[in-house]
């Protein structure tokens, strides 16, 4: 398995599908994070969802790759939230530290929420609030190449002078609004395509905000420059691939080109590549809508979370995903009988040679080919559609074989293998004993503690988490407790 085999992707600056570079022996990949003044929407995990399948693909792939992922720690909503019920009066220490406590909190449900969807945890996770001085550095550089330019203590990025500005959004440069007295932008991080205008890097402080100190004054920086210097710092001048949601392609991913490149003075990133939006009855799946549900939601509703990883990876990520529990259902059934084969195949089953079958297949060659035909799928833009129908078609037929002429033990392990090789990537067919019994003896011990500290929510959302993964719990009379398969 240590073959390495090409994966192409579609690259939004490109408008094509490429195969992803093979320069440098690592893949070095950024990911714009949460930003966490809540809990995170299965739509943002959607988008984690796909960026884990990306990466578990290269790596199964044979590639070498280095993932880093920030946490957005300070940003406007955050400030929103964290300060409200605040003092006039407090003090910038007081303000920090309120922020600090919202966003450490909800860094920690967003961790949760990785490990419970077996997304792999990025290399490197840094926090922006850690790299203030970092971004300070680039606005001030950038502002010595005459990119930027200061106004009552913020400072803008001036898109006349960066004649790339709209690459990656295809935007119409007609329509473009310069100088941050007329921007329409202001100094808002989000805005739409027909707001395009010169933005803003860094923000004089606002009453009721905190603020660290800049050559400008008391500020914080705004959102885009965040993951320039984040990126820069821990991946270099060269990434190979940035992702995220469409919805960071404008402003925040064109806006980051402008910085990181007008910076470094060469292409920042080769690929772009962008995920498709979890919907909601047509509507995009979001917080301000109020159209969404978190993980949790989820749990409590009975859903095992692995089924709700593999109804977003079974889709294509760059098609809109409309959610709903019959989906999810689907997704369930699935799962069972990929796992149901995975059983059959660690029996021993029939003695060999019990029936005939005049159409038999060749098991190995079948195997091949099925191999062949996942492989080319998932490197082809991760056509995960057509690489699980490969192994779909696969479980029939050799289910059908076995059913007439068993399959002998090397059959069964060389299937076995293929197994851990496409789970390797899915997560979600793993070999159970052992894995499965570790993870719910881990949440029994983790609900026995929750009950003992009266931790009475925290005792009932592991009870759930429990049920989703289709245990019954069995008090026993000595007081342990016991389990089994339901
Ligand atoms: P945020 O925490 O708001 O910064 O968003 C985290 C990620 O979720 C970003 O990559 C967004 O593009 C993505 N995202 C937001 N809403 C959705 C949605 N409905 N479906 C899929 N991805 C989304
Ligand atoms: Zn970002």
């Amino acid at each position: 398995m240590s073959m390495v085999r090409s994966i192409s992707l579609f690259n939004t600056l490109a408008r094509k599908v490429e195969p992803v570079a093979g320069a440098s022996d690592q893949i070095r990949i950024y990911t714009c994070g949460p930003t966490v003044y809540n809990f995170a929407h299965i739509g943002n995990l959607r988008t984690f969802l796909f960026q884990d399948l990306m990466k578990r693909t290269l790596r199964a792939a044979g590639r070498n790759v280095r993932h880093c992922m920030n946490i957005t720690d300070v940003e406007d909503k955050i400030i929103r939230d964290s300060q409200k019920d605040l003092p006039a009066d407090a003090t910038n220490e007081q303000r920090h530290g309120a922020m600090s406590t919202l966003t450490v909190r909800y860094t920690q449900a967003f961790l949760e929420d990785l490990e419970t969807l077996r997304i792999q945890r990025p290399d490197v996770m840094p926090r922006a609030t850690d790299h203030i001085p970092h971004m300070i550095r680039l606005v001030k550089d950038l502002e010595a190449k005459g990119l930027a330019y200061a106004r009552e203590g913020s400072v803008y990025y001036r898109i006349a002078a960066f004649p790339d500005y709209g690459a990656l959004a295809h935007l119409d440069k007609e329509g473009m609004r310069q100088g941050a007295s007329e921007g329409a932008s202001g100094d808002a991080d989000e805005y739409e395509r027909d707001a395009a205008s010169d933005f803003v890097l860094w923000k004089a402080v606002k009453d009721g905000e905190p603020w660290w100190d800049s050559p400008w004054g008391p500020g914080r920086p705004g959102w885009h420059i965040e993951c320039s210097a984040m990126g820069i710092e821990h991946l270099g001048e060269h990434v190979d691939i940035h992702t995220g949601g469409v919805d960071l392609i404008f402003p925040h991913h064109e806006n980051e080109i402008a910085q990181s490149e007008g910076c470094l003075g060469h292409r920042w990133v080769d690929a772009w590549v962008h995920g498709e939006f979890l919907m909601v009855e047509g509507e995009k799946m979001s917080k301000s809508l109020g159209n969404f549900f978190t993980l949790r939601d989820l749990i409590e509703k009975g859903v095992d979370p692995i089924a709700f990883r593999f109804a977003m990876q079974s889709n294509h990520y760059r098609k809109l995903y409309n959610f709903s529990f019959e989906g999810l259902k689907a997704a369930e059934n699935a799962l069972k009988r990929i796992r149901a084969f995975r059983r059959r195949m660690e029996d021993e089953g029939a003695p060999a040679g019990q029936g005939e079958w005049k159409e038999a297949l060749d098991p190995r060659q079948r195997l091949a080919q099925a191999r062949e035909e996942y492989w080319a799928a998932m490197g082809d833009d991760l056509n995960t559609p057509e690489a699980l129908a490969a192994l779909f078609t696969l479980i029939s037929d050799l289910n059908a074989h076995d059913d007439r002429v068993a399959l002998g033990r090397e059959e069964r392990d060389e299937v076995l293998a293929f197994l851990d090789e496409t789970d390797s990537i899915f997560a979600a067919w793993p070999k159970e004993t052992g894995s499965l019994d570790a993870q719910v003896e881990a949440l029994i011990e983790a609900r026995k503690a929750a009950k003992t500290a009266k931790d009475w929510p925290e005792a009932d959302r592991l009870r759930h988490a429990i049920q989703a993964l289709g245990i019954v719990l069995e008090d026993r009379k000595d007081g342990s407790v016991g389990w089994r398969r339901a």
